[in-house]
């Protein structure tokens, strides 16, 4: 019989990279056709008329609604514009509670007394009412009555993928429920910009607007195409469930930073060209820790963009992979015992006059303001905690946490050394002394080194959910495969409320007669100290730290489903409520999904390692088992009754030790079938969720002890499924 894994480790070890990526860019540069698929402003200069393009941009660039009259002006310049580079389809193009992208393609034309007439109108790049039913809602709209609404988010550029113009889209209920994750991520940065600008008002009341900034690092593994085809969880799951760890892994750590193999890098070539050509900045490559794995970053961008971009880029990844005979893994934690893939998201705010909010400034006034925007941040995350551990949480981001180099499921904010000083020497800073302020306004606070934060902040505790990095703050601890929206729009929307609060407290002190920088300094002393309990800078994944930050009162909770309670906290409903970024029904609807979705997955999975162990894994064992048994019968007829003894006494232990763990395996599938159906009858999705957790993944992770235990013992020849150290080492 032949064996697929034989065939799959040869053909990909024979594959050569048929793909000579250096032709794809024919030797041109980035400049060259960097967002030559994106009708940019630039591009709208060209198609569309002067006063309707000032009065886009105007309305754009102040948030305010595009009037139908404008959407129809520029549709026609849209349709011209994407025609005359070959498309012939549109899509609106939008991100439901699934995560991933959706999309429907209607062709650029329609009929008129017979006749067929290219259209575009103004109307469909507006609205469009895509026959949506079957995404998830949870319960915000029945199937019978599907109607959900795409509609057109014009700060996010139109772009081309191949013959499709893609229009970046909202997607809402009929009752104007987001049923996206776009929807309330622009609600966030709304409420950000606002709340920021006005704490902002005390430092400078030139500032108007506060943008978030989004910079993201994607991280992957690659597998050959044979490969993947003959892991079958891989395949079905993003995921192997079963694999013995390869003798070596990442012990070495030479994978990182090391050279990246000649057919991954046309890979990569060949995706950042197409990654540019749809304006997405993709800036830096390279290996990761775990073999096979790697990372790609952009240069940042506002966060509704730049996630737009990511999503956008998942999907080209895909594509460009299988045009190389590649797979590519989005999924958290691929390999047991390897590290697992993150999104780590870079997130910063900056105002319309280009100051980043979050980077130490010039002047002791701009340092002032820094401090302050650094520890609302922490104070947002310290209230919020359990709520951004919600965020990041999913059935397959739970199998990375903690493990391996990623984050644990604590979310606590590292600082680094220097800004942990800065805020102790601050906390100890007598206001009387400290605060010199001089003719031109100027403000010393007694603290000699606050003018001149250094912005290198090396940190490399990698184990940090959520890390200060000199500039901006890195949230780790969101998922390789997530919608970075999920986590950008609590975080947001946190520190909009914090920020709301934070003027409220200044404000409060200035109405009891504090002149306005005692007040703001005040409240930074006594926000200082509100906020320890979430400063850590140690090693996440001791014991003592889980014990501590019980103690501390953050959310040590680690089952997916409950950590999904999260949002309905009262104070999660209540901060999302004023911020007008998630009402309590949309919460109560994502919840469900986020329920839903759980179970499907761990369904998913616990249905094919049922397979797998069944019907590869038991019958090469009891192969196995039985060439040894005839082997037991062979020395019997040849050897003397002592001779036999000694001589099988090897063999009879391994035949002892598949019997032990074939009956183990066996009974595991039976539990764990039992528990599957036994979840499956909870009468809600949160029950069943839980259940699926509780007694569906541990029934899983016992039959893969056994199942590991075979591959280590039987015949490798009989083995058929790809082990750890070919998916990881060959490409
Ligand atoms: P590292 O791996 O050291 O964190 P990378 O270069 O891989 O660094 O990624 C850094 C990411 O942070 C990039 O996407 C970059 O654009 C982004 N970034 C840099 N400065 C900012 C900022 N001020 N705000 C948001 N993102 C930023
Ligand atoms: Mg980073």
């Amino acid at each position: 019989m032949a064996n697929l894994r034989f065939e799959a480790v040869k053909i990909a070890i024979e594959r050569k990279s048929a793909f000579n990526s250096k032709s794809v860019t024919k030797g041109e540069r980035a400049k060259v056709y960097f967002a030559q698929d994106v009708f940019t402003r630039e591009q709208m200069k060209e198609f569309i008329s002067g006063d309707i393009l000032s009065q886009l941009f105007d309305d754009v660039d102040n948030g305010r609604t595009i009037h139908r009259d404008i959407a129809e002006s520029v549709a026609i310049g849209i349709r011209r514009w994407a025609i005359g580079r070959g498309a012939t389809h549109y899509t609106h193009w939008f991100q439901p509670l699934t995560e991933g992208t959706a999309e429907k393609h209607d062709a650029f034309f329609t009929l008129k007394d017979g006749a067929l007439i290219e259209e575009f109108s103004g109307d469909s790049l507006y609205q469009q009412e895509p026959d949506a039913s079957s995404f998830p809602s949870g319960g915000i709209r029945n199937t019978f009555e599907a109607r959900g609404y795409s509609a057109w988010d014009p700060s996010s550029p139109v772009f081309l993928i191949g013959d499709t113009l893609c229009i970046p889209t909202v997607f809402v209920a009929y009752t104007g429920e987001a049923l996206d994750y776009k929807t309330p991520l622009i609600r966030s940065t709304v409420a950000l910009s606002h709340a920021a600008c006005e704490v902002c008002q005390y430092f400078d009341k030139t500032i108007k607007q506060v943008h978030t900034n989004l910079g993201w690092e994607q991280e992957y593994f690659l597998v050959d195409e044979a490969l993947f085809y003959a892991r079958p969880d891989l395949m079905l799951t993003g995921r192997t469930l079963m694999g013995h760890m390869s003798a070596k892994n990442q012990q070495l750590e030479d994978h990182y930073f090391g050279a990246i193999p000649e057919r991954v890098l046309d890979f990569m070539r060949d995706l950042e060209y197409e990654a540019l050509k749809v304006g997405i900045p993709v800036r830096t490559r390279h290996n990761e820790v775990a073999p096979n794995q790697f990372e790609m970053a952009p240069i940042y961008e506002d966060v509704n963009l730049a996630n737009d971009h990511n999503l956008l880029v998942m999907s080209i990844m895909e594509r460009v992979a299988q045009r190389h005979h590649f797979r590519v893994l989005l999924h958290e934690k691929p390999f047991e015992g390897v590290n697992g893939s993150g999104k780590h998201c870079n997130w910063s705010l900056e105002t319309n006059t280009g100051v980043n909010l979050l980077a130490p400034g010039k002047n002791p006034y701009q340092n002032l303001q820094f401090i302050t925007f650094l520890l609302n941040v922490l104070m947002a995350v310290q209230r919020h905690n359990g709520l951004l551990k919600a965020s990041i949480i999913s059935a397959t981001n739970a199998h990375r946490l903690g493990a391996n180099e990623a984050p644990p499921a604590i979310i606590s904010v590292f600082l680094g050394k220097q800004i942990s000083e800065v805020l102790d020497k601050l906390e100890q800073a007598d206001a009387d002394k400290g605060i010199i302020i001089n003719a031109k306004k100027e403000m010393k606070l007694g603290v000699g080194n606050i003018p001149e934060i250094l912005l290198d902040n090396t940190d490399r505790n990698r184990t940090s959910p959520f890390a200060f990095t000199g500039n901006r703050f890195e949230f780790r601890a969101v998922g390789s495969s997530a919608n970075c929206g999920a986590a950008m729009l609590a975080l947001n929307a946190a520190v909009a409320e914090q920020l709301m609060t934070f003027k409220n407290d200044v404000d409060q002190l200035i109405a009891d007669g504090l002149p306005k920088e005692r007040a703001l300094f005040n409240i930074i002393k006594e926000y200082i100290v509100a906020c320890k309990p979430i400063r850590f800078d140690g090693n996440g994944y001791s014991d003592e730290w889980k014990q501590e930050a019980a103690r501390r009162g953050l959310d040590c909770e680690t089952s997916a489903p409950l950590v999904i309670d999260r949002y309905l906290l009262p104070q999660s409903i209540q901060m999302f409520g004023k911020t007008n970024v998630l009402n309590e029904s949309e919460l109560r609807s994502r919840c469900e999904v986020k329920w839903e979705t759980y179970t499907k997955k761990v369904q998913i999975e616990s249905r094919v390692l049922g397979d797998l162990v069944i019907n590869h894994v038991l019958p090469a064992a009891k192969r196995y088992q039985t060439m040894l048994l005839q082997n037991v019968l062979a020395v019997k007829q040849v050897f003397s009754e002592e001779e036999v003894r000694s001589l099988n006494k090897q063999d009879y232990s391994i035949i002892r030790q598949i019997e032990m763990h074939v009956t183990a395996i066996l009974a595991g599938v039976d539990d764990m079938t039992t528990a599957r159906h036994q979840a499956n009858r909870q009468p809600d999705e949160r029950s069943k969720a839980i259940a699926y957790h509780d007694h569906v993944l541990p029934a899983m992770e016992d039959i893969r002890t056994h199942a590991d235990a075979l591959e280590m013992i039987v015949d490798d020849e009989m083995w058929a499924l790809p082990k750890y150290r070919e998916l990881l080492f060959i490409h």
